[in-house]
């Protein structure tokens, strides 16, 4: 089998030996319909693992779960000390794991071994630490209350911050288990408890995680983890009545969606949606970081990244060079199995989603983009694009209005500031830009004007545990990471005593 060959360690050999089953208040089960999907190994389009495919009913008994343990308890019994203390061993366990959990996400994800070591394991470890720390910091306030109507009375008001409740969370395949981190972590800091729903491509990290979980001592019935596919266990947890709150990760198109489900009990919703973020360099920045940073900004992660530069944006008088430097870098990525140490460049995570690239390859070249690198899907199997710099991209062109979620960059060029603002702000997205150049005053005045959720200056695609994030417009409501983050998973009661 693809296992059996392939140059996997013997904890991951043995994690995909056992079968893969949902976490059920602290159990590992089969789904109640018997019924198991197979995961695939995106660089060989090989079978690597079949998971059971949760439902409807499977959510209904994860919900049950969570309901328990939030109302009765343990979780909600715990002090916040405890919790904490909690959270931060899982960041502990995923440090202690990290091999383990890098070589699932690059099977099933196919991004690079060391790229999902460094970032997306390192940031999940973190993720839990940042948010362990906010655990036993939550408070409310107290108010000084002047009431027109009872100017006699003399009050004492404060404010308490409570969990939301059970909340449920949809998230995607790019980062698999970066996403069930930011998720997860301030879900727990506040007190909630969590139904969570992997992306059907890539459940594997985040089983894993569950394991850790258990092993960290979280109790049972407070994370509980489904996969199955998005129409039947995805929109179970939409509609679900006895869910609070729905945490989505996710297309601007399915964003949608979970709102309208939502509505049947109004559970508040929070989203990350798409984006088409605009990357934008000036004459006066250091044109060979700003090239180096171009390339990275929409090949990083195969440029299946919401924040992707997909965008580019290049001063006129040095056009030319810019789309010429990032082309050469992108001809020179190596592109192959995140397995092999030499790759730069992985597949993409599923043959939809290599469809979907190289339609829109096709598209951008007939609507008369022209390819300075790249621009056609790579004839071997497994899912591997060319990373593709497209020029003489216009704004009425689909690759540069909607999202690609590839390797694949439009520039064009701009004559001045107003002009440059005026086409970085026209997009339904929001939610991340760039820019690069030495004049701090026009950085700046480029991070005010910008509508975007993040401002990267002479750098991009920089994340951190407490740095917000999130979007502007259609690419989403509310903000992960930092304090922010815990704002989603938590209200707020008032409460007045008269002296
Ligand atoms: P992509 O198209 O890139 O796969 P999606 O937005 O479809 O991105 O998927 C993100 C997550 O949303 C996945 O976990 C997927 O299963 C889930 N999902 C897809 N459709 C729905 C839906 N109708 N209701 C709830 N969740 C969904």
């Amino acid at each position: 089998s693809a296992v059996a060959n392939s140059p996997l360690f013997d904890s991951v050999q043995s994690f995909l030996s056992s079968p893969k089953q949902l976490l059920i208040d602290g159990r590992w089960v089969s789904a109640k319909s018997g019924k198991n999907f197979d995961v695939f190994d995106p660089a060989t389009d090989e079978v690597v693992a079949q998971v059971a495919e949760g439902d409807a009913a499977d959510i209904d008994l994860a919900v049950t779960a969570a309901r328990k343990a939030f109302d009765s308890g343990p979780w909600s019994k715990m002090t916040p000390s405890q919790r904490g203390q909690l959270i931060w061993k899982v960041g502990e366990l995923i440090e202690q794991n990290a091999d383990e959990l890098a070589q699932l996400e690059t099977l099933d994800n196919g991004k690079p071994f060391n790229v999902a070591k460094a970032a997306d394991v390192a940031l999940a470890a973190d993720m839990f630490r940042y948010m362990a720390g906010w655990a036993t910091k939550i408070e409310g306030d107290t108010l000084s209350l002047g009431v027109p109507y009872a100017p006699d009375a003399d009050f004492h008001a404060f404010t308490m911050r409570e969990p939301i409740g059970v909340v449920g969370q949809i998230i995607p395949w790019n980062f698999p288990l970066l996403m069930a981190a930011w998720k997860l972590a301030p879900a727990l800091a506040t007190g909630c408890t969590v139904v969570l729903k992997p992306a059907e491509q890539t459940p594997l990290s985040a089983l894993r995680l569950g394991e850790l979980l258990l092993e960290a001592g979280i109790p049972a019935g407070v994370v509980n983890i489904v996969p199955g596919f998005g129409e039947t266990a995805g929109a179970a947890i939409a509609s679900h009545d006895l869910i609070d709150k729905v945490a989505f990760t996710g297309s601007t198109e399915v964003g949608k969606i979970i709102i309208k489900a939502a509505a049947g009990n109004l559970k508040k919703v929070t989203l990350e949606l798409g984006g088409k973020s605009p990357n934008v360099i000036y004459d006066d920045a250091d044109i060979d970081m700003a090239i180096a940073g171009a390339a990275d900004a929409i090949f990083f992660n195969q440029g299946q990244v919401c924040s992707a530069g997909s965008r580019l944006y290049v001063q006129k008088g040095i056009y030319d060079e810019v789309v010429a430097g990032v082309s050469e870098i992108a001809n020179n990525l190596k592109v192959g199995s995140g397995f092999d140490p030499a790759t730069q460049m992985g597949p993409l995570v599923s043959r939809e989603q290599h469809e979907r690239v190289s339609g829109y390859l096709r598209a951008g070249l007939a609507e008369g983009a022209q390819a300075s690198a790249g621009g056609a899907p790579l004839d071997r199997p497994g899912y591997f694009v060319q990373p593709t710099v497209l020029k003489d991209a216009s704004v009425d062109m689909s690759v540069v209005r909607e999202e690609i979620f590839g390797p694949v960059v439009a520039a064009m060029p701009f004559s001045d500031d107003g002009d440059l603002v005026s086409q970085a702000n026209d997009s339904a997205y929001g939610l991340a830009s760039g820019i690069w150049t030495k004049d701090i005053s026009k950085a700046h005045r480029f991070a005010k004007a910008v509508k975007a959720g993040t401002v990267w200056i002479n750098c991009y695609n920089i994340f951190d545990a407490s740095l917000p994030f999130g979007g502007y417009k259609q690419s989403g409501w509310g903000r992960e990471m930092g304090h922010a983050a815990l704002e989603n998973y938590l209200q707020t009661k008032s409460v007045v005593i008269k002296l």
